[in-house]
């Protein structure tokens, strides 16, 4: 009798069912495999660099002084001092008024701002649309929303005169995607500079979402966490500040990819209070609050920048500069052993095909798993250079359709891509000698 009743008990699932099917991550696989393996780490995306000295100094400050308060809660919707820095910076992008207490909300890093949208905005049964590739967690965020990911690509085009490809050339189908849109669909999911090919969406393209936007009623989350990381000349547009898009558009922000320190955790959002509102009740109701020291930093650097704005000194105007250098680096390796590079307009990212590299990782048919992740796996134990597959930035229905790409990370030292650059030098040596 015990026994049966034990098992009746064994047998009913301790997890909530709106976690099935989405217990897998890609970072927690490559995280471990990079920490398991002697590995050059172009993998997750996260700076190996220092963050800039104005910050270090700022945080040393915060902690040698007497102002102890800086160790205890602070406003749960954002520290005074950082929503005020972000409603002025953001202002002055945006040219509006922004109140610091409504249209302003700090949260555990861009991550956890995804989270409150998709919790705020999104009923069983509502569609999201989301723009291939994405970064991964859009669609597991949707799903535990109770929603539908509703997943449309960016389409690749050959680039003339055998040219390298750039990010620029992987560009909706206004058809395609004007056929997403339905009644059931609530917000698209925008990432401009986009995670993981780089790619800037120009006006044009903008325009185009905007206005199925607004024709649809749809909310947009507009992730621009690599806003200020854009090359070339390159302009950053805001999709907020298209025509009929400040109503309806959540901006989310990170000042990990901003001063490049990702492990603070800091993120916000901006946008309308009618939006912003129901941010704060996820927010009061799950995380409450973020830690105050890093938020009162993070507010010190975008004081300064708000008085360098535009200024050479300018961090964000520098860090753009270091990077498009380190780009070009990680370009000019990866195209003299034939790993041909999408060349990205922005992030910190670099897409790869790794189309002449088939004969060293054979395919194995019917295999579920893409060939690009069998790939980045052998590459990581056999050749010591972590990479993501682009496969992992796709819904099931195109996993396998993208699957002969590598996404590389080149915000690292010289060192770091130095050595990424010896070891496709050996590899492409040892590939061509008898
Ligand atoms: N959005 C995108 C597109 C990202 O690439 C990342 C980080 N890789 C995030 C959001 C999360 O940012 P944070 O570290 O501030 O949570």
């Amino acid at each position: 009798f015990f026994s049966l009743s034990l098992q009746a008990k064994m047998s009913r699932p301790v997890q909530a069912r709106r976690l099935e099917g989405i217990d897998k991550n890609i970072w927690v696989e490559f995280v471990k495999l990079a920490a398991t393996y002697s590995t050059v780490n172009l993998g997750q995306g996260f700076p190996d660099f220092p963050p800039p000295a104005f910050l270090k100094e700022a945080l040393l400050r915060a902690l040698s002084e007497e102002n102890h308060m800086l160790h205890q809660y602070t406003r749960a919707f954002g520290h005074p001092p950082l929503v005020k820095i972000l409603a002025q910076f953001f202002g002055k992008l945006l040219g509006r008024d922004l109140d610091p207490t409504t249209n302003v909300m700090v949260t555990v890093g861009a991550y956890q701002a995804l989270f409150c949208c998709f919790q705020a905005f999104i009923e069983e049964g509502d569609e999201v649309i989301i723009i291939e590739p994405f970064f991964d967690c859009y669609e597991p965020m949707v799903k535990m929303a109770g929603g539908t990911p509703v997943f449309v690509p960016l389409r690749p085009k050959a680039p003339k005169d055998g040219k390298l490809m750039s990010s620029a050339d992987w560009q909706l189908d206004p058809t395609e995607l004007a056929s997403k849109f339905s009644e059931r669909t609530k917000a698209l999911v925008l990432n401009s500079p986009n995670n993981p090919l780089g790619k800037v969406f120009s006006r044009g393209e903008l325009e185009l979402i905007a206005d199925l936007c607004v024709k649809h009623d749809v909310l947009c989350i507009s992730d621009e966490v690599y806003e200020w990381l854009v090359y070339d000349g390159k302009e950053h547009i805001r999709i907020a500040s298209l025509q009929g898009m400040w109503d309806r558009t959540v901006i989310i922000g990170s000042a990990g990819k901003t001063f490049s320190v990702t492990g603070w955790k800091v993120g916000w959002t901006v946008g309308p209070n009618r939006l912003l509102q129901h941010l704060r009740t996820v927010h009061q109701n799950s995380v409450y609050h973020c830690a105050t020291v890093a938020q009162d930093v993070v507010a010190q650097g975008f004081q300064r920048e708000l008085e360098l704005y535009g200024k050479p000194d300018s961090y964000f105007i520098q860090l753009s500069k270091e990077l498009q250098q380190k780009r070009d680096r990680l370009v000019q390796s990866l195209d003299a052993v034939g790993m041909k590079p999408i060349i990205p307009e922005g992030t910190y990212f670099l897409v790869a095909d790794i189309s002449e590299f088939k004969s060293d990782v054979p395919d194995v048919p019917d295999s579920e798993e893409p060939y690009d992740s069998r790939f980045a796996k052998w590459m990581v134990k056999n050749k010591g250079l972590a990479a993501i597959p682009l496969s992992a930035f796709y819904g099931e229905a195109h996993k396998n359709h993208y699957n002969h790409f590598i996404r590389f990370c080149f915000a690292k030292e010289e060192a770091t891509l130095k050595a990424a650059n010896d070891i496709l030098q050996n590899w492409k040596r040892e590939k061509t000698s008898p």
